[in-house]
């Protein structure tokens, strides 16, 4: 199964949204998803990995680790980043090729089978 949807505001349908990152010691990184419209709350993430158009220079420091050569770690954050924009990329294509799902993203979350319970 692949689909591919926006995520909207349940209140006002826009895909106009805010990400608000929490960041707290000791805890996965928390993104609160906001209307950018009405100002609804939309959805909560808990981070397990995050790679952004800048990925390069900032996972370097990050994952530099004590054991790791240089190359080693930047070999690695290549590999990340390209398949990042690779997964972005091929998400975009689905989306131009089949549309968006219409279903709501828990009705498909639930369908998938791909999220863990607590
Ligand atoms: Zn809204």
């Amino acid at each position: 199964m692949e689909k591919v949807r926006y995520q909207h505001c349940p209140k006002c349908n826009s895909t106009n949204l805010k990400n608000i990152f929490y960041i707290k010691a000791g805890e996965r990184p928390q993104v609160y998803v906001c209307c950018s419209e009405c100002g609804t709350f939309v959805a909560k993430y808990i981070l397990a990995q995050y790679i952004s158009d800048q990925c390069y220079e900032s996972l370097l420091e990050m994952m530099r680790g004590p054991f790791d050569s240089g190359r080693n770690v930047a070999k690695r954050i290549k590999t990340l980043c390209f398949n990042a924009r690779e997964g972005f990329n091929q998400v975009m294509n689905l989306l131009e090729k089949q549309g968006e799902e219409q279903k709501y993203l828990e009705d498909i979350l639930m369908e998938s089978d791909s999220l863990e319970s607590d």
